[in-house]
Formats: C-alpha cells, structure tokens, sequence
C-alpha cells in the first residue's frame, strides 16, 4: 500500500507512522527525519536545508523532489510505502504523481489527520524527541520510556518558529487537501484524540 500522510505539523503523522511500521512493518519515509540526519552528519545537502529548517520554512522543491527521486529507488519501497511529510506543496504532489506512475505503483490513499491550530501549538511547544531512536514524546519524558535515550527539543519546536510552520502550512500545504479530495484519495481522521484511538480509525480507514 502507498500512502500520503497529511496534516499540519504536530498533527501525528510521526506518530501514527512509527505504530503503524511496528505493527505492519510499512516502510515509512519522513523527509523530515531524512534533512534532520543530513543536518546532523552535515551532508550537502544538510548544509543548504539547515537555514530553512530552522526558520520553519519549506526546503526548496528541487532539493526535496531529488532526495525522494532517488529514496523511492531503493527495494524497501517495493512493498508499498507510508509518506510523512511528504508532498508539502502542489509541485511536489505532481512530482510524487509522475515518480508513482513510472514505478508502475498506485497511491491507495492521502490520510489527513485533522487537529486544530491551537491544539498544534500547544503540543509542539511541549514536544521532546529521541535523540537516540525518535521516539517523540513531551516535557514530562525526562528520559526516552522506549530506549532511555536523551529527550531532547528540536530546534523548530519554539514558539515562534512553530506559528511560522503553520503559516507555511496554511499557504504551502494545505491546498494538498483538495488536490487528493480531487483524485478521491482523501481520507480525513479526527486526530485530536488519543494516538490509540487514531491509529483505530487509520487501520479502519485503510482496511487494515
Ligand atoms: P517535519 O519533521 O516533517 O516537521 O519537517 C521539519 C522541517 O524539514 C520542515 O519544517 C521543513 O523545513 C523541512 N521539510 C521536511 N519535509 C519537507 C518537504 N517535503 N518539503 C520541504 N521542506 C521539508
């Protein structure tokens, strides 16, 4: 199965990804976590994405539509693939549609986890990850519940940066919904809710 996941930033998909990989080993991409590696290993392309990153802006489409070029190469795609944070803007949907069409595979479905604004500000600001394995939790995770790793904040959790990634959201991504509303791809879940009762609906929705 392919799926887009959509949603704002801090709307879950990281976190409906990572249950859904353990519970069905989906291949999940998160260009996301792609950049954040290639910033930390301070790869070329780590080096150009790095100021927008912590601007809470979009990275160029050409830089992220190459990187997904080249990732849906590789044979762990074959099996179907769970996209989280990708596409981000019309051309990168279109660019996705055509990588699709010349790998001869189908998009199943675009799962929009739907969470107000406010909610997204307030999860964000308090929002720690992993720096071991990624597991994302909150302030109150002094150390990482999975592997006791080091809980840290990412650069782009503050507030202001984070009001930044919604306005971006709102003008660059948001239009998503109805591009895959047009294709009938769209499937659109509550995810002001518990990630449990979520994942619940997303297995529901895709016949899981
Ligand atoms: P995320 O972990 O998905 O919230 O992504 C963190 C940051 O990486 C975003 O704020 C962007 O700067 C960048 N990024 C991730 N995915 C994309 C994408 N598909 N297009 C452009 N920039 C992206």
């Amino acid at each position: 199965m392919n799926i887009v996941l959509l949603g704002a930033p801090g709307a879950g998909k990281g976190t409906q990804a990572s249950m859904l990989v353990e519970k069905y080993g989906m291949c999940h991409i998160s260009t996301g976590d792609i950049l954040r590696a290639a910033v930390k290993n301070q790869t070329p392309l780590g080096v150009k994405a790095k100021a927008f990153m912590d601007a809470g802006d979009l990275v160029p489409d050409e830089l992220i539509i190459d990187l997904m070029k080249e990732r849906m190469q590789e044979p762990d795609t074959e099996k179907g693939v769970l996209l989280d944070g990708f596409p981000r803007t019309t051309a990168q949907a279109e660019a996705l549609d055509t990588m699709l069409a010349g790998l001869e595979r189908p998009l199943d479905a675009a799962l929009l986890i739907d969470v107000d604004f406010d909610v997204i500000i307030k999860r964000l600001t308090s929002r720690r990850m992993c720096r071991e394995c990624g597991y994302i939790g909150t302030a109150a995770d002094e150390k990482c519940p999975k592997c006791a790793g080091e809980m840290y904040q990412r650069d782009d959790d503050n507030e202001a940066t984070v009001r930044n990634r919604l306005d971006v959201y709102e003008k660059s991504t948001a239009p998503l919904i109805g591009y895959y509303k047009d294709a009938d791809k769209l499937i659109t879940i509550d995810g002001d809710r518990d990630p449990q009762v979520v994942l619940a609906d997303v297995e529901k929705a895709l016949n899981l």
